[in-house]
């Protein structure tokens, strides 16, 4: 199959971004990196009368510490959140997240910006937001606005961007030397979607967990926070017992449901495996 026939417009700022959006009467889409949006084109599973490509407007870039937070443009590449050392030391999650999303052609040109906007369950950099309290800035027609990641991914592929809205960029709060950080997934390949993904952001100014921030992708219709576990380890010097106690904890934070070939039990299981080897890891570190 082919894409239908489509107009192209390249804005250079946000507003020209944003008016080219309304004058298409909302039959347009934003195309970024094009590595998801492309495909479903061709596909025709999105068929947009406009493809307004946001890859020159200049205020979607940058990588910069703002304070107590990273800014990071929401054009910033896959391969930058692996290979940039300001990512590395303030947002390490997406660091430690960039190997495995997809492969090395699809990372050269895929955006974070498209990443999050999409919102893919399966995905790692929106689920990395959420571990990381990351915050969205979105700019459109009435203005610009911050949303916490906590409020920001509300279904499968939905998102608190509205049509026409853009996402601009994310704050988030920078890692320090007391923050401990893990991430890890399970695949049957390498680059294949992981069954089960997991970031994990401790506090431990000392050996005692002082903040907990855990997240999971693939396991529900968005990015799953797991509270319950965090507050498990609360106060916990990490040990086997509060890891034991995590994992438990899991069965009321998840709650898969059953697909072809794997059930949601699996799905648990996999997930508390995962944590326990995070987890762990981290407790032989300190
Ligand atoms: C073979 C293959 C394997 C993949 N494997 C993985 C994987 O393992 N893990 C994973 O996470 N991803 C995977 N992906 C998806 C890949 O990471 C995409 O690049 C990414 O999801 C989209 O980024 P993009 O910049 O290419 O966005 P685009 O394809 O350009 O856009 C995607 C969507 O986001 C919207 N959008 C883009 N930027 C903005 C913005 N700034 N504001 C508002 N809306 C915007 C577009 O309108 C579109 O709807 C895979 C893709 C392929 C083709």
């Amino acid at each position: 199959m082919k894409a239908r026939a489509f107009s192209y417009v390249r804005p250079v700022t946000i507003a020209e971004a944003i008016d080219a959006f309304a004058a298409a009467g909302g039959e347009a889409s934003y195309i970024a990196g094009g590595q998801s949006l492309v495909p479903a084109l061709a596909l025709r599973l999105q068929a947009p009368e406009c493809l307004i490509d946001i890859a020159h407007v200049e205020a979607l870039r940058g990588i910069e510490r703002q304070g107590g937070r990273l800014r990071l443009g929401a054009l910033t590449r896959h391969v930058d959140a692996h290979d940039d050392p300001l990512i590395a030391r303030y947002a390490p999650l997406l660091h430690l997240a960039a190997p495995h999303v997809a492969h090395p052609a699809i990372r050269n040109r895929g955006t974070l910006g498209g990443s999050v906007a999409l919102a893919d369950p399966a995905s790692e950099f929106p689920a990395m937001m959420l571990a990381m309290g990351a915050e969205m800035e979105i700019a459109g027609p009435e203005g610009t606005r911050r949303v916490p990641a906590d409020a920001f991914f509300q279904g499968v592929y939905e998102t608190a961007i509205e049509p026409g809205e853009l996402l601009v960029a994310f704050h988030i709060p920078v890692a320090g030397p007391h923050h401990r950080c893990a991430f890890d997934e399970l695949a049957r390949r390498r680059g294949d979607y992981a069954l089960v993904g997991c970031g994990v952001m401790l506090a431990m100014p000392g050996d005692v967990v002082e903040d907990a921030r855990i997240a999971f992708l693939s396991v529900g219709p968005t990015p799953v926070r797991a509270r319950a576990a965090e507050v498990a380890l609360l106060g916990s010097r990490l040990d086997e017992a509060a890891i034991r106690t995590a994992q438990t904890a899991l069965a009321e934070d998840l709650d898969p449901t059953d697909e072809a070939h794997v059930p949601a039990t699996m799905r648990l299981h996999l997930a508390r495996v995962l944590l326990g080897r995070l987890l762990g890891g981290l407790g032989a570190a300190t």
